[in-house]
This record gives C-alpha cells, sequence and structure tokens, in this order.
C-alpha cells in the first residue's frame, strides 16, 4: 500500500503562493504550510499502547513528525486541509520498541542496521553494551526512514578474553566505579553489566562489585540494565537496586522467594529476551526483508532442537510466573536481528502473556525502558511513528508481521525493497 501522505496538502501550499503575493499574508501563507503538514489517517482499528480496549474506526491526525489527536472518528475533528488516508479494514498499533539489541560495530553497519528495524517497524533499539565510545554521536544523526537508538556503550564485565574486547573489563569494586565514570564522561544513556560466568569459563562480576557498580551509576544519575543467568544473582541484583534485568531467569524454575523479590520493587523491569523455541518454524514472512544468503543461512539452522526447546521451556514457564504476579515487561531481542521483535512477540504469547500484554510490553514498557519520552503510544504529542497492519494482532499476534505500511516521524517508510 502506498501512503502518498500530503500531496494535496503540498498543492495547496503552491497555489496557496499565488493568493499570498495579493495579500499581505505572511500569515496566511504560514497557516497553509502548517495545513499542509497535517494528514489524518482514518478508519482503522487503533491500538494506541495505552491498555484500553482497541478503537474500532479511529483517527489519527499527524502534524509533521508529531500526533495532533488519536481517538474514534466520532470524537477527533480532521483540521480543514488535512490530507487524508482511507485505513478502513486495517489496524494500526505503536511502533514495536526493542529494549536489548547489540548493533553492528562500523559506522555503516549501525545505520543500516537502523533502516533493517524501521522497515520491520520498530522504532528505535536499546544497543546494550557493546558499542565503541566514538559511535555514539550517530545517536543524534538518525536518517530519514531509520530507527532511533539509545546506548549502553561499553559495558561491564570481568575479563572475558576470547569473547568480546569492547567492554569494560574489571576485576574490583574500584574498576567498577571508575568504568561508570568513564561511561558518565561519554554520555551512555544506561550502564549496562555482565553477571555470567559463561559456563564457567571467566569470572562472574560479585555481589560487592555489582553493587558498587550499581551505587556509582545512581549517583551520576544513570540507570543500570544486567545481564543475568542465574536466580541467586536475578535476586541480588534486585536487592541492589538493579533497574532492568535483561534475561529471564535461565538456571532453574524460579522460586516464591524470587517472585517475592521482584514483588518488593515494582518499578524492576524484566526483558525476558526469551531463547529460541527450538522447534522448526515458518520463516517464509521475513523472506521480502532479508539477502537471500541471510535467509538462507537463517533458514538452515531452522530445525528442531529438543536441548533447545527444554532451555526455552524454562524461561518461558518463568515470565508465565512473572508475568501473572504482575512484573512489569518489556520486549528486547537481543543480538541483531531487524526482524526479532516479531518472533519474540509470538514467543511471549506462547509463553502465557495475552496479546494486548505483549503488545504494551514491545510498545509503552519497553518505551519506558528505554527512557523514550516521546514514543511508545499513539496519543497528542507523541512522535507519528505508526505500524499499520493487514490483522489485528490481538486475534493473533502473528498479524504483526502482516506490515501494510510504518509511518515514522510522520513520514512513510519505503517498503518497496528491504535495506
Ligand atoms: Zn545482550
Amino acid at each position: 500500500m502506498a501512503l502518498a501522505t500530503g500531496r494535496g496538502g503540498y498543492a495547496r501550499v503552491v497555489s496557496s503562493f499565488a493568493l499570498a503575493a495579493s495579500l499581505l499574508a505572511t500569515f496566511s501563507a504560514g497557516l497553509q504550510a502548517q495545513t499542509a503538514r497535517i494528514t489524518a489517517y482514518e478508519g482503522a482499528r487503533l491500538i494506541d499502547g495505552k491498555g484500553g480496549a482497541p478503537v474500532e474506526n479511529a483517527v489519527v491526525v499527524v502534524d509533521g513528525a508529531k500526533i495532533l489527536a488519536a481517538g474514534p472518528s466520532a470524537s477527533v475533528a480532521v483540521p480543514a486541509g488535512a490530507a487524508r488516508v482511507n485505513l478502513a479494514g486495517k489496524t494500526m498499533m505503536p511502533m514495536i520498541i526493542d529494549a536489548h539489541v547489540h548493533l553492528s560495530q562500523s559506522r555503516d553497519g549501525i545505520v543500516r542496521d537502523l533502516k533493517r528495524r524501521a522497515w520491520f517497524g520498530v522504532s528505535a533499539v536499546m544497543s546494550a553494551g557493546t558499542d565503541k565510545y566514538e559511535n555514539l554521536d550517530l545517536r543524534a544523526k538518525v536518517e530519514p526512514g531509520s530507527a532511533t537508538f539509545k546506548s549502553a556503550g561499553r559495558g561491564i564485565t570481568m575479563p572475558e578474553p576470547g569473547r568480546i574486547t569492547v567492554p569494560h573489563w574489571i576485576n574490583n569494586e574500584a574498576e567498577g566505579r571508575k568504568a561508570v565514570e568513564d561511561l558518565a564522561a561519554n554520555k551512555v544513556d544506561i550502564v549496562k553489566v555482565w553477571v555470567d560466568n559463561r559456563d564457567g569459563q571467566f569470572k562472574k562480576v560479585t555481589p560487592e562489585i555489582y553493587t558498587a557498580i550499581i551505587d556509582e551509576a545512581h549517583k551520576r544519575g544513570l540507570r543500570v540494565m544486567a545481564h543475568i543467568f542465574d536466580q541467586e544473582d536475578g535476586k541480588g541484583l534486585i536487592k541492589a537496586g538493579v533497574d532492568i534485568l535483561a534475561h529471564g531467569i535461565r538456571d532453574r524454575d524460579i522460586d516464591d522467594e524470587m517472585v517475592a523479590v521482584f514483588k518488593s520493587r515494582p518499578n524492576v523491569v524484566l526483558t525476558p529476551n526469551l531463547p529460541e523455541r527450538g522447534v522448526k518454524v515458518d520463516m517464509s514472512w521475513m523472506k521480502a526483508g532479508l539477502p537471500a544468503d541471510e535467509f538462507a543461512k537463517l533458514e538452515a539452522q531452522n530445525v528442531d532442537s529438543p536441548k533447545l526447546a527444554a532451555f526455552h521451556a524454562i524461561q518461558a514457564r518463568n515470565l508465565a510466573k512473572l508475568n501473572a504476579a504482575g512484573v512489569k515487561i518489556a520486549l528486547a531481542t537481543d543480538g541483531n536481528r531487524p526482524w526479532g521483535p516479531h518472533d519474540e512477540m509470538e514467543d511471549m504469547v506462547l509463553a502465557g502473556m495475552t496479546p494486548m500484554q505483549v503488545l504494551l510490553a514491545s510498545t509503552r514498557n519497553s518505551a519506558a525502558a528505554m527512557d523514550l519520552k516521546d514514543q511508545g503510544t499513539i496519543e497528542a504529542g507523541k512522535s507519528a511513528d505508526l505500524l499499520v497492519l493487514d490483522g489485528n494482532p490481538l486475534d493473533d499476534i502473528k498479524n504483526t508481521r502482516r506490515i501494510s505500511a510504518v509511518v515514522l516521524r510522520g513520514e512513510a517508510v519505503d517498503r518497496t525493497k528491504a535495506p
């Protein structure tokens, strides 16, 4: 579907110039130009990301890059002269936000990663700890048709020779605090710490050290997201004041104490980051979004694996328990898979969350987790980031993959060819 937004409005501005020449009319020309920026998206079912029931036959009025109004067509007035886009039969939701990825290391790679995110309906990502400082300036130089990103810069871990080298390698509390100081000086958006011995290969950041890191970060106004594997570390980190647990508990089925610890800190966000389900899945939906060789590689790995399935099942059960307990959950995928959120959303539903809970986790909640104040919901004043779908994701979460159009910061993303 082509969204020919604003064309009628543009013609109107051009014709208004003749008028403006004879009238005095800086003011009037200003008004015309303003009207030309306005587009009304009409007739779709609206899931606005605020948690209420979907609105049938909605209108979303967009002024430039911002949403001016959104709601039932009976109660939202469309300004005269606005361009109108008919979306009858479609469903509109906020664009998806992915609170944990690892972008490419090169500048060109990052630029492409962000374009690919937009193609798949993702408006923002948090790059979690493997970015070089010299690339962080790209956060302020996002191109049209590209997702925005935030970054943890260089995350913090005990030395992991042979695994990753970009993060800060630290050995004690003092080095942990110094790393945070360095991150703050480089204006990262969040502090990332890995608490994992990688199957016994490396030393793990100790409770004393992560407590110091969290303390130092909070003193500097930075929040902390922690990579975890074991339940024991999940408990310890939450008690030490961590803000986001990146990954669910992976070593075992969680106990009642784990649930109680989460409940004692209701602001802690869990990004379950589920691993592959370990079953062969239908990947045909993403073929158009991937280069042929990349798709072939993924398809070759798309096999049943009982071992992966068992690993997945632990985390799915843990997610179901924490979701039932009311824990704040946000979407995250890890790695660098632009299509990943659509897989993850299906996995979250299969784990036991409702489609609405998953949609909220993937929009409003992940925006809040990333401290993105102008994204995550479709309401007045927010960025005009609209995901238009050919099916209703509340009926089947896989309908998030049936993308009809993407409007990012008020502009239709060119989806004719995947970047
Ligand atoms: Zn990660």
